[in-house]
């Protein structure tokens, strides 16, 4: 099977968010396999309108009339951009519930109609189009639009959003806390509590991103198992939980128990063969096979041995961005290899980050008419386009890069070209250092060709034997040295 990476939920100015719906699929395209923009559509149990929470209450109703006055051309925009084996789309919008909290309706049907109710399962069941509801933002506080596990439905949900700009909804535990004006994470409505309650459900990540830019870097995304990239294949692939969440980058994860892949039921066993192969894209900082939550075998950094030289794939990362002007600064870069081969090259993409609207602040439709894409690949070359802007504070990034992979030695040369700024190197000096530099002599653009990582620190190949009894579950985690991770969605023992 293959693996294709979308963003299954995020937003923009068909209802309440900003940036055009053309320019929103159009960047899509541009870096993602499959997607959705997503129109926020009805609160059943919203707040009464006060003083207090009238700027509130009035965007969202604002919002929520845009979308229906504008429903048929917003559905007509999507089914126009599907293509079959180029770019999937799917029909969606978006249900608050401060009772059951959010829900995203997923679906593959073009005609999907805008359905008026107070509980997910009732949207569903009214619907005559096949479509899903995804719970999202889980962790916010039980009753504050966080999930209720007790009314938590797997026939209406087979997965789970479990990781977005809002924050990382798996454990108390997990890094990427909610840091959103709704509030602080809640180890009560996290995905491991699901879990250990018997739900059965898989695990997808999206942005939720509100300006326009679906799958911007490190917001999260999607990775499906599938043969095709077609509507049909996709969908069918999330129904059956054959999918994974990832932060950002796009670490290749292929997880079996007897042969079975993830989410899939399987019949219980005295001897199940566990099997975990990854590829990331940095070096892995831990990869864990878990049984019910506990780790049944775990590869930690430290067991790899680092450094390793001689023939093989590397991976090479390079970053640009930074600078101090607010607005947009336009990258044309290219790499050039020589005595070795590029053999793939991974976008990380970014958009102007919005998660909401927040009182006094407008942005124009164009916000996110950024154009970033990868222009050309061979074996010899690639070339990419992107915008960046200043990061917005300095713990936040705003960087865009990508990540080749490379078969080649120590002796393999690299000619890296960043609009006029020529840098030579090797992959035994990359190996050794990463290099960074700057466009001007002061507070300018600047940017960062990483270490080189050999395969040895980002591919591992894990297996264990383990028995089970009916109800348990296995899963797989893996974190990489920067912080992105990838959470496999569980095989369940009937
Ligand atoms: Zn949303």
């Amino acid at each position: 099977m293959n693996i294709y990476f979308g963003d299954l939920h995020n937003h923009c100015n068909i209802s309440y968010g900003f940036g055009s719906l053309y320019n929103a699929l159009e960047e899509a395209r541009n870096h993602l396999d499959f997607c959705t923009v997503t129109g926020h559509a009805l609160w059943p149990d919203i707040y009464e309108r006060n003083e207090n929470t009238a700027f509130i209450v009035d965007f969202h109703e604002k919002g929520f009339a845009k979308l229906e006055n504008h429903w048929d051309e917003v559905r007509k925009a999507i089914a126009n951009a599907n293509e079959d084996d180029g770019f999937i789309t799917f029909q969606s919008y978006e249900m608050h519930s401060s009772q059951f909290g959010d829900h995203h309706i997923l679906s593959p049907d073009d005609n999907l109609e805008l359905v008026e109710s107070t509980t997910p399962t009732d949207i569903i069941e009214k619907l005559e189009q096949r479509a899903i509801a995804i719970p999202h933002h889980i962790a916010y506080s039980p009753g504050y639009r966080g999930i209720s596990w007790k009314d938590f439905n797997s026939s209406i949900s087979p997965v789970i959003e479990v990781y977005s700009k809002h924050g990382c909804g798996m454990s108390d535990d997990s890094c990427g806390q909610y840091l959103h004006t709704m509030g602080p994470r809640d180890g009560r409505n996290t995905v491991y509590e699901g879990l250990k309650q018997g739900k059965q459900f898989g695990f997808v990540a999206s942005t939720d991103h509100h300006a326009g830019y679906p799958g911007s870097y490190g917001d999260g995304i999607t990775a499906v198992l599938s043969e095709e990239l077609t509507r049909e294949g996709i969908w069918d692939a999330i129904l059956k939980r054959r999918v994974y969440a990832l932060t950002g980058d796009r670490i290749r994860c292929d997880f079996t128990v007897d042969g079975q892949p993830m989410g899939s039921e399987i019949p219980r066993n005295d001897a199940h063969d566990i099997k975990l192969y990854v590829n990331a894209a940095d070096a892995i900082e831990k990869a864990v096979i878990y049984k019910n939550l506990k780790a049944i075998k775990t590869i930690y950094k430290e067991d790899i041995p680092v450094g390793k030289k001689g023939p093989g794939r590397y991976k090479i990362r390079v970053e640009t961005g930074w600078g101090r002007k607010t607005n947009a600064f336009q990258w044309v870069n290219s790499v050039k290899v020589s005595a070795g081969e590029i053999i793939a090259a991974d976008p990380c993409f970014r958009g102007q980050s919005v998660l909401a609207p927040v009182e006094g602040e407008e942005f124009s439709k164009d916000v996110n008419s950024l154009g970033n894409r990868i222009t050309s690949l061979s074996k010899d070359e690639v070339s990419w386009k992107c915008k960046t802007f200043r990061n917005p504070t300095t713990r936040h990034s705003a960087t865009c890069a990508i990540v080749m992979e490379i078969k080649g030695s120590p002796e393999t040369k690299l000619e890296i070209i960043l609009n006029n700024k020529t840098i030579l190197s090797d992959i035994e000096e990359l190996q050794e250092h990463g290099i960074s530099g700057h466009l001007q002599t002061y507070n300018s653009e600047a940017y960062l060709i990483h270490k080189a990582v050999h395969e040895s620190e980002y591919c591992v190949d894990m297996e264990c034997i383990k028995t089970s009894k009916s109800g348990d579950y296995f899963h797989g985690e893996i974190h990489q040295v920067n912080e992105q991770s990838a959470w496999i969605s569980p095989v369940y023992i009937k």
